[in-house]
């Protein structure tokens, strides 16, 4: 057993088009760990630490941080971490526009990290010789939208699948290679599904969580005394693209907006005060009920939160003046989400 506290990183993006013709004036800065907010109007400023600071505003900056940085910074070792049999997980937080797709999944050649860590766990699972480990791989995409799963790689011509078994080292020369394009065309499903549905639909990506599951199983067999033994780690791996975070407060009006506001608001609200909770929990060393029960998300990542498992968070933020309360808000979330503690362990199973 290892206790571990949740990894924080943020991330501010360059201006948008919309922010340069506003003018809009950069307000986040970002040094080592250290984060800095200097307020438009108050002229206040205000200082956060986290885990990692990735400052992506400007690629002629000397700290300039790529998406390869953000992967090999934030995801790798939580890929290390699952190859020796932990739950993991990494999701991404903060307002619409923000970066969280363009963080999780990337845009064009710019590839994020959920491609770039099954690519590698993929080769990873390549080297392994096969005689001594058989790996077996599953990989789940689902959003969750109103409260309800979807599940992005069901189509209408095949429409009761659920889990899909990814065929590791199928092909003896091109190994890795066959999974990857395997699992990108599954993405590429998931990806259109999730924008097919979207369209007709105000701005639905904004309102839904998307949820990439990975469950890697290793088992060796070993000769104990003539006997075969097998012996087996399990890991399972979440990456998540969180809805909108402006959704937690933005109050909504009537009908359907409202009844879509409300759902969104629950899971993402709920995801606040189980992180508020575990935070209490770990600061008082008292036990604090956690109403994991209270939205689909947080009954989905109860492992991942304060649970079994190495979890990181990605708060993502605009750079300009004009979003500079969202910011805030995001900020101080993702600084109590720094203070819960995990217990992690080995899935292991044993039998003869
Ligand atoms: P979100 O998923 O949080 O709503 P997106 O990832 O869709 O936001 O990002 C909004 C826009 O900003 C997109 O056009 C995206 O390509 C761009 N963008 C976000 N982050 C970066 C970044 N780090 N570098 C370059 N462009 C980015
Ligand atoms: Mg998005």
């Amino acid at each position: 057993m290892e206790n571990s506290a949740v990894t924080v990183a943020v991330r501010v993006r360059p201006f948008s088009a919309r922010e340069k013709a506003e003018k809009s004036s950069q307000v986040i800065f970002m040094n080592g760990q250290e984060t800095v907010v200097q307020h438009p109007e108050s002229r206040q400023s205000y200082s956060f630490t986290y885990d990692f600071s990735f400052c992506s505003v400007d690629a002629s900056d000397s700290n300039f941080a790529c998406q390869q940085t953000v992967y090999e910074t934030l995801a790798k070792p939580l890929l290390l971490r699952a190859f020796e049999g932990f739950n993991t997980c990494l999701f991404a937080y903060g307002q619409t526009g923000s970066g969280k797709s363009y963080t999780m999944m990337g845009f064009e050649e710019e590839v994020g990290v959920i491609p770039k860590f099954c690519h590698e766990l993929f080769s990873k699972l390549a080297s392994i010789k096969s005689e001594e480990v058989k790996c077996h791989v599953e990989m789940s995409y689902f959003e969750v939208y109103n409260e309800k799963i979807h599940d992005l790689l069901v189509t209408r011509e095949e429409p009761n699948q659920r889990r899909m078994p990814l065929r590791v080292r199928e092909h003896p020369i091109h190994g890795p290679y066959v999974a990857d394009l395997n699992i990108l065309g599954w993405l590429e499903l998931g990806n259109k599904q999730r924008a097919t549905a979207a369209t007709g639909m105000n701005d639905k990506s904004s309102r839904s969580h998307s949820v990439f599951t990975l469950v890697m199983t290793q088992t060796k067999t070993e000769l104990v005394e003539g006997e075969e033994h097998d012996h087996s780690i399990t890991s399972r791996i979440n990456l998540i693209d969180l809805a909108g975070s402006e959704r937690c407060r933005s109050a909504q009006t009537s009908g359907d907006r409202l009844r879509e506001g409300a759902s969104i608001n629950k899971s993402l609200l709920t995801l606040g005060k189980v992180i508020s909770a575990l935070s209490e929990q770990a600061l008082t060393k008292k036990k604090v009920f956690i109403p994991y029960r209270d939205s689909v998300l947080t009954w989905l990542l109860k492992e991942s939160l304060g649970g079994n498992s190495k979890t990181a968070m990605i708060a993502t933020l605009s750079p300009a003046g004009s979003n500079v309360e969202e910011s805030l808000s995001t900020l101080r979330y993702a600084q109590q989400a720094r203070t819960i503690i995990n217990v992690a362990k080995v899935n292991e199973d044993t039998n003869a």
